[in-house]
């Protein structure tokens, strides 16, 4: 008997409920209401949805769709790769066209020398790749107890055993609590400290005191991303990733930046860490490396990890299946090629003041709003109890969570985020226009309005 498949919204709510176990979700929330969303189709800022909806995604799903979404040159990408060789292993030095160009690509696009990549599928692979790659430089220049690393306080790095552990937001750990020894964490953001201030309060929680504490031959790697993206969206003050870079070189400890989220246009330069003039010993890259349109991370590595690996004369025992993955690498050539001939990065920095200058006006009109803040397409704001004072809502009001249904219930979707679930993300694709941005702001107007 031939078995009918149902396609219907509500029996594929139902097959969801039996047999998808999502991803950071609430199991029992979606197994009473279903799945919120089941998405169809989209086209640049919007994405559509199987109940015939048409949604603002203000969000670029997890900050990553980065050219917008429905971009057929990248299909056209992976089809013609697919149909010559979709699938080829970069393992025992056997290489690939596409993983070969775009290594190349990204060298030359990458800040200082960093010249080199590993690939991986993703941000967490990419993390946990380099905090092995930090160990095993120091191993091979016969520094083997140079092992720890420091990362920040509210920081997201993954959730592989590895990222995870260095992944400081709590929700993270509530669900496993293992992680790998040698992770220490340090409070973000304190300039003086790092610039060797004793005076400030925060001097013991900073990254220079705990280099101090722990003894500078035992740390490998201090790893941040430069702006701070699901911990709340946090750009670091004037100074400070500097000052992290000098702290790294005065200590020898390798400085690897988190560039997952920051990295392929986000902030309005290709990598973030030109803002500052910073180059890291290591960037971690994934996300808007595709736009999302297939599964693809890495880590640039500079000259001098790369020269200890090629001198390495054992197996480097250590890669993914889809490690190079030919397919994967084809759509990203081609989505850099796009962000390039397109002036996305240009174009987003452009619509950066123009953003900005809305969320401004949002904090003139609503008494709850505040702390607006963007870097690119990489933008929050706050929802405090009172604005001209700054006091917070009690942390069990989680008022951005509100605003976000708000904004979802308007066809709009954006992130809560911030230890108070006080922080509202919006991160749009690139390509977004001066309209859309309007189009945006409105609907967030709107969804304040209806929730004070
Ligand atoms: N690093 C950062 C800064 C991230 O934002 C993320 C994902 N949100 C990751 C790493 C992990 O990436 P992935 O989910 O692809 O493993």
């Amino acid at each position: 008997m031939v078995k009918t498949v149902a396609n219907d919204v509500h029996t594929l709510i139902e097959q969801d409920k039996k047999h998808y176990i999502h991803p950071t979700s609430s199991p029992k929330l979606q197994q009473e209401e279903g799945t919120p969303l089941i998405f169809t189709s989209g086209e640049g800022v919007y994405a559509n949805s199987k109940d015939g909806k048409r949604y603002f995604d203000g969000l670029s799903m997890l900050w990553n769709v980065n050219i917008g979404h429905g971009r057929k040159e990248l299909a056209t990408a992976a089809y013609e790769q697919m149909t010559q060789m979709a699938y080829a292993s970069s393992f025992k030095g056997y290489s690939n066209e596409p993983a070969i160009k775009l290594a190349e690509k990204l060298a030359s696009i990458s800040p200082g020398d960093l010249n080199a990549v590993f690939y991986t599928s993703g941000g967490s692979e990419s993390n946990d790749t380099a905090f092995k790659l930090a160990r095993f430089y120091w191993a091979q220049k016969n520094k083997p107890k140079k092992r720890k690393i420091i990362a920040l306080e509210n920081a997201y790095h993954g959730v592989t055993i590895g990222a995870q552990t260095a992944t400081a937001i709590p929700l993270f750990h509530n669900f496993s609590e293992s992680g790998i020894a040698d992770v220490l964490h340090a409070k973000a953001h304190i300039t003086a400290c790092e610039n060797g201030d004793k005076n400030d309060p925060d001097y013991e929680s900073s990254i220079r005191a705990t280099i101090e504490r722990e003894g500078a031959d035992s740390i490998a790697a201090v790893i941040l991303e430069p702006v701070q993206g699901s911990g709340g969206v946090y750009i670091p003050p004037a100074g400070y990733l500097e000052a992290v870079r000098a702290l790294c070189d005065e200590h020898e400890i390798l400085f690897i930046a988190d560039e997952v989220i920051c990295g392929f246009g986000r902030t309005g330069k290709m990598f973030s860490v030109e803002h500052w003039g910073v180059t890291p010993d290591m960037m971690s890259i994934a996300k808007g490396i595709s736009s999302g349109y297939a599964q693809l991370g890495g880590v640039m590595v500079n000259d001098a990890i790369h020269t200890v690996i090629n001198e390495y004369d054992g197996v480097l025992a250590h890669g993914f299946t889809y490690s190079g993955h030919p397919t994967a690498c084809a759509v990203a050539l081609k989505n850099i090629e796009i962000l390039e001939n397109e002036k996305i990065v240009e174009h987003t920095a452009q619509m950066e003041k123009e953003l900005l200058a809305q969320l401004k006006k949002l904090e003139e009109k609503h008494a709850h709003v505040a702390n607006s803040r963007s870097i690119g397409m990489l933008a929050a704001f706050e929802v405090v109890k009172n604005a001209e004072t700054g006091e917070r809502f009690a942390e069990d009001v989680a008022p951005a969570v509100k605003v976000v249904d708000e904004c979802f219930e308007r066809q709009l979707i954006l992130r809560a985020l911030g230890p108070n679930r006080d922080v509202i993300a919006i991160a749009p694709p690139l390509t977004i226009t001066k309209e859309e941005i309007a189009e945006m702001i409105s609907i967030i107007d709107e969804a304040l309005t209806a929730s004070f």
